[in-house]
């Protein structure tokens, strides 16, 4: 029995070292090198080899190295196979730091002043008490609820959409494709922090951003997926929208003629949002193995009729 590692190279080594410590009696392979290719009963990878069944045909888990499995082509992969997300804190405390970043910069108007800067412009604008902006979060899961508490904390009065039902205490919360009309209505700040499954894939579209109040901000940590950049671009170009932060887009990089570089509302970042650290990423690998042999639930388990 082993696991094969196929991603970034530098967390691999890592990763090795600490199962050589945690695991001893599980062989570690970094890809290409796998071993016996019939012993392999885990993968931790980004990017799966396309003949992964064929090529594994013992494989029981497939570990997304990030948080998201829609680079997997779920669809493709033997029915059996258990498909795992990251979950880990390194991860989500990274995501926290972007979204709390985002929401205040929003808040405080920064891209204005920002674009007013490289323009010469000194103007001051009155600004809002963080108990009068509405910030609202697409998606209720890890990221987004450990989003919501940090919000929270700086007073805004915040709201959530989820698919299913959940509470939060001190939050709105929403549910599913009929509530989302009235989520939108409410929000001064839009954070998305959805995965991209086939059900959200374009949700962020014209209809959606037109049900936003005016003057209302977006940022996008998700996926490039879920926003249709066109219309993302009419409704700052409008103004009924105010500007917009994003860590993502689709394709990555936009295209070097793409509005996403030089718009003076937007702020674009690499994707780089979060990201699994090897300490902490390499603990949770760990924990949800040991799981696995004994029998007991992982923890970021996929379902994957649902994708994700
Ligand atoms: P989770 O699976 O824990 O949470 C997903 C949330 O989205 C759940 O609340 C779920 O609802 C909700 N959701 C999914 N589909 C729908 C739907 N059709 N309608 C309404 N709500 C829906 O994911 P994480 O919080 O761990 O991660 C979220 C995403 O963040 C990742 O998939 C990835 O795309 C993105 N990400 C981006 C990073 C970056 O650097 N930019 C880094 C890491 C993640 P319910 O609770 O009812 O199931």
């Amino acid at each position: 029995m082993s696991i094969v590692y196929k991603s970034e190279p530098l967390r691999g080594a890592a990763w090795q070292r600490l199962f050589a410590e945690a695991l001893p009696d599980l062989p570690f392979h970094l890809w290409p090198e796998t071993g016996d290719p019939a012993a392999v009963r885990y993968l931790a990878a980004w990017q799966p080899p396309e003949d992964l069944a064929a090529r594994f045909p013992a494989l029981e888990v497939l570990f997304s190295v990030g948080a998201g499995v829609d680079q997997f082509d779920l669809r493709a992969l033997p029915p059996h196979v258990q498909v795992v997300r990251m979950v880990e804190p390194g991860l989500t405390a990274g995501m926290v730091e972007y979204v709390t970043l985002s929401v205040l910069a929003l808040h405080r108007e920064f891209p204005l002043f920002l674009d007013q800067q490289r323009r010469g412009v000194w103007a001051a604008t009155k600004g809002l008490r963080a108990e009068r902006r509405r910030v609202g979060v697409l998606g209720l899961g890890v990221l987004g609820l450990a989003a919501v508490k940090a919000l929270q904390g700086f007073g805004y009065p915040v709201s959530a959409w989820s698919r299913g039902r959940r509470e939060v205490a001190g939050a709105t919360c929403f549910a599913g494709t009929e509530e989302l009309p009235a989520f939108l209505a409410g929000l001064d700040i839009l954070v998305c922090l959805l995965p991209l499954t086939a059900e959200t894939r374009g949700m962020l579209d014209a209809a959606r951003l037109a049900a936003l109040p005016r003057g209302a901000g977006l940022v996008n940590a998700g996926r490039g997926g879920h926003l249709v950049e066109a219309d993302l671009l009419a409704a700052l170009d409008s103004g009924h929208l105010s500007a917009a932060i994003l860590d993502v887009s689709d394709p990555e990089p936009p295209p070097p003629d793409h509005p996403f570089w030089s718009h003076p509302r937007i702020w674009l970042t690499p994707h780089v949002a979060s990201t699994t650290h090897a300490d902490t990423g390499g603990e949770a690998l760990v924990e949800n193995i040991r799981r696995h042999r004994r029998g007991e639930p992982m923890l970021g388990l996929v379902n994957r009729s649902r994708g994700y």
